[in-house]
């Protein structure tokens, strides 16, 4: 495994468990701080949703959010993702602020795509750099997809943070305690990234699901995924993996708190998602 930043040791933090609810939920995982914060949340329109198969729609089945992590390692910041731009109602410098963080103080970036929703924090209102001292972190596959793209959005980023980009390959190491997990599908390069932490693991999934109902039922998909059936395939996997390795996922589009542990129902392949890090 190919690491690409220089090791950073690790400081033990014995934080308190805050209690979930508002915008900022702040978690100890292992020796780190894991912060969840929540950018706003809404429902998925249901002309945007298909499925192959029939499906039922309980109450909050499309109920979405939009969010964004922070981990905090004792010695370094690590955000993953920045949600959207403010002109489209981003507001991750509100919630950094909200959680006692500043932009300049955060050291990496992981995104773990370049959708408009996950790099529309990245520049401010006049297209200037928000973290200027992030070295930012984006899959190869991913980076080269979108240089091609033609999307002025994701121009104006790689612009922007040409000299802090790391354009990193598959299954790398980022820093102590974060791996990079290829997951393809919703985006031709999306990854996701495996945190670990004196045994106790957060797998940041993307967007992975977009909406509650996926938990229930994972072959829902989301009309403009790239690819719908891998996408679909790798939610089925990784929603059985986390269920029976017992890891907990935080994803971007998740209802609050985003992050949580996921059991399987007594339906097989249908599952409920169990809010907040114990
Ligand atoms: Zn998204």
């Amino acid at each position: 495994m190919k690491k690409i930043l220089p090791a950073l040791c690790v400081g033990l933090y014995t934080a308190a468990l805050w209690a979930q609810g508002g915008n900022v939920n702040v978690y100890k995982l292992g020796g780190f701080k894991f912060y969840a914060l929540n950018n706003n949340t809404g429902a998925v329109p249901e002309n945007m949703i298909a499925s192959k198969v029939p499906f039922e729609k309980t109450p909050g089945w499309n109920d979405h959010a939009l969010n964004y992590f922070v981990l905090d390692t004792g010695k370094i910041k690590i955000l993953f993702d920045t949600g959207t731009s403010t002109a489209d109602g981003g507001k991750v410098i509100e919630r950094l602020k909200e959680a006692g963080i500043k932009p300049k103080d955060i050291n990496i970036i992981c995104l773990t795509h370049m959708h408009r929703d996950h790099i529309g924090g990245m520049l401010d209102d006049k297209g200037k750099k928000v973290f200027p001292h992030a070295r930012v972190m984006v899959a190869l596959e991913e980076a080269q997809y979108f240089e091609k793209s033609g999307n002025a959005q994701a121009a104006a980023f790689l612009k922007a943070y040409e000299d802090n980009i790391t354009k990193f390959p598959q299954n790398a190491e980022i820093t102590d305690g974060v791996t990079s997990v290829p997951m393809f599908g919703h985006t031709p390069g999306q990854t996701g990234y495996m945190i670990e932490s004196d045994g106790e693991k957060v797998f940041v999934v993307g967007d992975l699901l977009h909406f509650y109902g996926q938990f229930n039922n994972p072959d829902l998909y989301l009309s403009y995924d790239a690819d719908p059936a891998a996408a679909t395939q790798l939610r089925k996997t990784i929603l059985g993996r986390a269920a029976k390795e017992g890891f907990y996922i935080a994803g971007m589009h998740i209802v609050k708190p985003g992050v949580g542990k996921v059991v399987e129902t007594d339906v097989k392949g249908s599952y409920t998602f169990i809010p907040g890090i114990q």
